[in-house]
């Protein structure tokens, strides 16, 4: 829960939980270096969420973005991806709009649980059922990502796909502590139904953050 949100208001700061230089490991642009910047605070409360850590944004320092501009523009990275926590908690306006105005792509994954602000060159929806997505993303969004937990769980990718344009990637990802129990039925799955791309965290089997 968000509860110091009057400090992050006008967009000057962002809890930050960490920033790096890596690849991105999962969806449409897997492989691709990234600089990403995952900010601290979540609402949304997944049972399998694998960053509980990052719910309480309390425990992250506010850092100025321009400082976040700074690191991003020393690392040589053409590319930012903001994820969390939950981004659309934040206005991020002023962030991406000078990202933009460095000539730095900007990726967002997002629940798209709350009004997502920013200028985005890549949309990454990940629609969670405890908390669905504001229905104004469904026309905006790039990539839609869903992660697969139970079998239960593709009625709710099924869904959201219907909402997107016949343009968005679509991804069905395994739920990582699920993996063994849940591959082979999303494989069947995709095979029967090739609309959906497995989408896997490669950065895991790379051994990179
Ligand atoms: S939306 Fe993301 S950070 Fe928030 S609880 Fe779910 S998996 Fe965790």
């Amino acid at each position: 829960m968000v509860e110091n949100q009057d400090i992050f208001s006008n967009g000057m700061k962002l809890p930050v939980m960490e920033e790096f230089y890596t690849l991105q490991g999962e969806g449409y642009n897997m492989g691709k270096a990234a600089y990403f910047v995952r900010i601290g605070g979540c609402d949304v409360g997944c049972s399998w969420c694998d960053s509980k850590e990052s719910w309480n944004e309390s425990l992250f320092p506010p850092v100025d973005v321009n400082l976040i501009i700074e690191n991003i523009r020393r690392s040589g990275a053409d590319t930012v991806v903001v994820t969390g926590g939950e981004p659309s908690l934040y206005p991020l306006d002023y962030f991406t709009e000078k990202l933009v105005s460095y000539g730095i792509i900007t990726m967002v994954e997002t629940s798209g649980a709350h009004e997502l602000t920013g200028k985005w060159d890549w949309i990454c929806l990940s629609p969670k059922k405890y908390s669905p997505p504001k229905g104004s993303i469904y026309n905006k969004v790039n990539e839609l990502k869903v992660i697969i937990k139970n079998k239960s769980d593709i009625e709710w990718a099924e869904l959201n796909s219907e909402l997107v344009s016949s343009k968005v990637h679509l991804f069905l990802q395994p739920e990582w502590s699920n993996i063994p129990k849940i591959m082979p039925v999303l494989t069947e799955y995709i095979m029967n139904t090739p609309k959906w791309r497995m989408s896997l965290q490669s950065h895991k089997y790379m051994g990179i953050p």
